[in-house]
């Protein structure tokens, strides 16, 4: 029923409460107050104390307004047989209109000492009978709405209060009495009604459990149907995963996997072994050791007579790649190549004609993977390394893509060292199974971080040079900008490599790095790099992701202050991947607040998870939900920040779930799918086939 038929509503204010997002009974009953106030019964002046939340009547004395114009105040006296009150509102001269002394006042608010006298400022007010009976002596746990200028929260409470009870009557509860008694959450109807209506804050926390849990409820069962919508309809290549072929791929690692590792490798092992397409993600902070697992993975792919590709984000990366892909199957017949935008367009041909008739095995390459005539013969498993660095719509692309073109869906995984927030959003929307490398390698020593100020780098600049000169370390020194047309006033690559060669580098063998470099002086640099004739990088970002030398173990940034909390994270990443004690200087002022949160976070954790959760704190919600997810999360109660217990309760219950009924097509779910098909139908893509 439209809450226009509500009594005291009316088409006016049906039209208010339209802009709210409220226009049935039951969007009233689901618009959810953001907090909740205790409303005390009124109460004597002469008993009121300060800082406290109160409610009182008298008569109004004397009234002024103060100041000029828009920004004036206006002040009344309100008096009582036993005191007096000093009310004041800013920016309210035209309450001079509305309130005259000798009129009975009721107001709300909270009290502050001011010299002698008691003062309420902006309290709420009504005018009221000087003969109506007292406020009932009660104290009440009041909502407050989320409110509009036109629609006060008071407003609202008024609305709702009168039809709780026979609204609520009329819910039915989506979740089985059995469930709610497994996990002690009240009925739907009795739930709203604590919403509404709660006798202080363990009504509420009752109610918000249950609320919280019911959406990410209803949103992992909305995952789970669509995974399996999706496994229903497609085929991908069963991967041999024997344990010969096991071995032979292990041998090629030139070293002993952790048994982290080891532990995801088992886990893909059994989703490769299947038709199901795999689908699952990888994250392990920066330098866990990643790309292994990754190799496994292909070359189990390759074993079996499928291809594999791997997909980076800059060319960088994916050069990398390549160079240690090579150099671990030196000697073998994988047959690999690297596609990469910098291809001329005969390589590029030959490369897509190898790979259409499978005369490649392994092809590493940026997003030019994406491009149209990209056509596979056999696609086994595909990575896509940095995942957060692409987009939601192009990993979608990528998938569509290789699924029309090879005929057969690849195994995918993704990988990330970004596990908050994008990956909780991948979690919540993306239909993955998520493995996790908790530890690094061993024998990595931990990296020393420092935040100094810029009339520091001097200091900082020297002994660097005298760690690279005295035990030929090797340094990156980060930018945000390549050159001064482009970098509006900050430092910039090509100045301060200029700079640092004639000054406090100078003897020392530099070279630049960025985004607008030819790819083979980029390669040849990053190269010289490798092998120790470079003994410090100038560079850009993008040396931001995945690049690994171990030997370089100093890490300098500058306008520390401009990048976010996980680039940061990501950048000193770079370094602390040998045995050599690492150091990394940022070297920043904040001039806001977020930016010396940064720098704070930066300087006291090397944890990427906890670096993760304050980056999340920090940025807030807001950024969690890209353009796709944010018209189908309708999370309105459940807070990923807080929720993460409940989130995972939810998982497991909507598999088990799924388990127990895969289509929820029984008549007892009957209800629930529903439900879960106003909810996110639409938004997941969930076909209703019952
Ligand atoms: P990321 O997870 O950031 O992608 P990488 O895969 O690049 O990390 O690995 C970081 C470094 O650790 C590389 O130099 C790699 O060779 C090394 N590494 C990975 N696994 C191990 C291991 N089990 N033992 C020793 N070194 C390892
Ligand atoms: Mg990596």
């Amino acid at each position: 029923m439209p809450v226009q038929y509500l009594p005291g509503v009316g088409p006016r204010l049906a039209a208010v409460y339209k802009r709210l997002g409220v226009v049935t009974v039951s969007d009233l009953l689901h618009h959810f107050p953001h907090r909740y106030e205790f409303e005390h019964s009124e109460r004597p002046i002469a008993e009121i104390g300060a800082e406290q939340v109160v409610t009182a009547r008298g008569e109004v004395g004397a009234t002024r307004v103060a100041g000029m114009g828009r920004k004036a105040r206006f002040e009344a006296n309100l008096i009582d047989p036993t005191g007096r009150l000093h009310l004041t509102w800013f920016n309210s001269a035209f309450l001079r209109k509305r309130i005259h002394p000798g009129m009975t006042l009721r107001i709300q608010g909270k009290t502050k000492k001011y010299g002698s006298y008691m003062q309420v400022v902006n309290p709420k007010w009504e005018v009221i009978d000087p003969e109506a009976p007292a406020g009932e002596r009660s104290e009440r746990y009041r909502p407050v709405y989320p409110a509009s200028e036109d629609l006060s929260s008071e407003q609202i409470d008024k609305t709702i209060q009168p039809i709780l009870d026979e609204a609520t009557a009329l819910i039915e509860d989506h979740l089985a009495e059995s469930y709610r008694k497994q996990r002690s959450i009240p009925e739907l109807a009795e739930a709203l009604r604590l919403v509404h209506r709660p006798e202080g804050e363990d009504d509420v926390k009752r109610a918000r459990r249950r609320l919280a849990l019911d959406e990410l409820l209803l949103l992992q069962l909305g995952i789970a149907l669509k995974r399996r919508q999706l496994r229903q309809h497609s085929d991908a290549v069963a991967i041999n995963t024997a344990d010969a072929v096991d071995e032979h791929i292990i041998a090629r690692f030139p070293f002993q996997l952790t048994s982290d590792q080891r532990g995801v490798i088992e886990e893909i092992r059994k989703d490769l072994a299947s038709t199901t397409p795999m689908n699952r993600l990888l994250q392990g902070d920066v330098g866990s050791g990643k790309t292994v697992v990754a190799l496994y993975a292909m070359l189990a792919a390759v074993a079996s007579g499928a291809q594999a590709a791997l997909m980076a984000p800059t060319e960088i990366l994916a050069e990398q790649h390549y160079f240690t892909v090579t150099e671990m199957l030196e000697g073998s017949r994988v047959r690999i190549e690297l596609l990469t935008a910098a291809l001329g367009a005969a390589e590029r041909k030959s490369i897509l004609d190898r790979l259409a008739s499978g005369d490649i095995d392994l092809v590493i390459g940026t997003h030019a993977l994406l491009s149209k005539p990209v056509a596979f013969h056999r696609l086994g498993v595909l990575v896509i390394d940095e995942q957060h660095r692409f987009g939601v719509h192009q990993r979608a692309e990528l998938r569509i893509r290789t699924e029309m073109n090879s005929g057969v869906v690849p195994h995918t995984l993704v990988m990330t060292a970004t596990p908050i927030p994008r990956t909780l959003s991948l979690t919540l929307f993306g239909d993955l199974d998520v493995s996790t490398i908790k530890g690094l390698p061993p024998g990595r020593s931990p990296i020393a971080t420092r935040v100094v100020v810029p009339g520091k780098s001097r200091e900082v600049y020297e002994y660097v040079a005298g760690r690279i000169a005295d035990k030929h370390e090797q340094a990156y020194i980060v930018l945000p900008a390549i050159d001064e047309a482009s970098g509006g006033g900050l430092k910039d690559v090509r100045s301060h490599l200029k700079q640092l060669e004639e000054g406090w580098f100078e003897g020392l063998r530099l070279a630049p790095i960025h985004g607008r470099l030819k790819r083979e002086t980029r390669e040849r640099i990053m190269h010289r790099f490798r092998a120790g004739q470079i003994d410090a990088l100038v560079a850009t970002t993008v040396i931001e992701v995945g690049v690994d030398v171990p030997n370089a173990s100093i890490m300098i940034v500058e306008h520390a202050e401009r990048f976010g909390l996980s680039q940061l994270h990501q950048l000193r990443g770079r370094v602390g991947r040998g045995s050599t004690k690492s150091l990394c200087v940022f070297i920043g002022e904040a001039t806001t607040e977020d930016g010396k949160a940064r720098l704070d976070a930066i300087a006291s954790t090397g944890d990427g998870f906890e670096i993760a959760e304050r980056d999340f704190e920090i940025r807030g919600m807001g950024e969690i939900f890209g353009p796709r997810q944010s018209g189908s999360t309708s999370l309105r109660v459940a807070d990923l920040r807080t929720d993460m217990a409940l989130l995972n309760l939810a998982r497991r219950d909507a598999r088990q779930w799924i388990e127990d009924d895969p289509g929820l097509t029984k008549p007892t779910n009957a209800l629930l799918r529903r439900r879960l098909m106003e909810q996110h139908g639409e938004g997941l893509g969930i076909a209703d086939v019952g």
